[in-house]
């Protein structure tokens, strides 16, 4: 059903990661290595050279903020809030397919949901390892399990926006773009109190259209560098084995949490998150 597939031909992949390790370079895309937990809001964002003296955005500590009625998804550009035009990123013309690797850090993704029948073990495998990991969310499984995407903030995940009904969004006008990825921010500001500063296009499917409508909404666009195609139900096994084998500095890894029979991909992270922390990897989330 739902399910995200590997971008392009590898050397598109090439030099897409070429840009993205300018970008890094320069600042833009940055992790917080210590502890393994998002940085405290607030904090110094290391390596922030892109914007200097911009304080981190703060994503974990600002859950606990209860949500105002915002209507900036359907509004023109000038009106925006001031604290939303304040984070606007650029608009740019590849996602984040890494994290700069300054030491042997990945990123775990979850996309899709949540879905009640696997986002809770997710958390609680998270939470059992202490370690933070990234939901790309879609608002119609949000918006009925708000009581998850409370949860994921709460714990210190990073909330991101996976539109409302993953259409493929080269296939829509510029106006229903807006409208799955507004939506889908409305919804998780309303639950978390603060709208996701991370996107992700389903299918890894992107567009000028939504890089320029997800910078407009605050958000960055974030890829993926290893796709463990959990979605084709191989076994937690293979699953797992991907995982372990596409394990290296900067990596974010690909994995679903509804869209299907997630059991695979539960059973998987069972399996393959204690190995990467033994291997010593910290398990991060980028940093806004
Ligand atoms: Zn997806």
């Amino acid at each position: 059903m739902k399910k995200d597939q590997t971008p392009p031909d590898r050397r598109t992949v090439l030099r897409i990661a070429a840009g993205i390790g300018a970008l890094a370079t320069a600042g833009l895309l940055v992790t917080e290595g210590t502890g393994g937990r998002a940085a405290a809001p607030g904090a110094a964002v290391r390596g922030a050279g892109g914007a200097p003296g911009r304080p981190a955005a703060g994503a974990a500590g600002a859950a606990h903020h209860r949500a105002r009625a915002t209507a900036y998804r359907l509004q023109p550009m000038t009106t925006i809030p001031r604290r939303l035009r304040r984070i606007r990123p650029p608009v740019r013309e590849h996602p984040f397919l890494s994290l700069p690797s300054t030491g042997r850090t990945m990123v775990l993704t979850f996309d899709d949901g949540p879905d009640s029948r696997y986002t809770p073990e997710v958390l609680d495998l998270l939470a059992r390892y202490d370690v933070p990991a990234m939901f790309f969310v879609c608002g119609e499984m949000a918006a009925v399990n708000g009581d998850l995407v409370r949860r994921m903030a709460d714990d210190g995940h990073v909330v991101g926006n996976h539109t409302w009904s993953h259409p493929l969004m080269p296939s829509l006008a510029p106006s229903r773009i807006r409208d799955e990825m507004g939506r889908t921010s409305e919804v998780v500001e309303e639950l978390v109190g603060q709208a996701p500063l991370w996107y992700r296009a389903p299918f890894g499917a992107w567009n000028r259209h939504s890089f320029a409508i997800g910078a407009e909404l605050g958000m960055e666009p974030l890829a993926w560098t290893v796709d463990t195609l959990d979605w084709t139900e191989p076994g937690a096994g293979t699953i797992a084995s991907r995982v372990l084998d596409g394990a290296a500095p900067g990596v974010v890894v690909l994995s679903h949490d509804a869209g299907g029979d997630r059991s695979q991909s539960v059973a998987a992270l069972r399996n393959y998150l204690p190995k990467l922390l033994e291997a010593g990897y910290t398990i991060t989330v980028p940093q806004r």
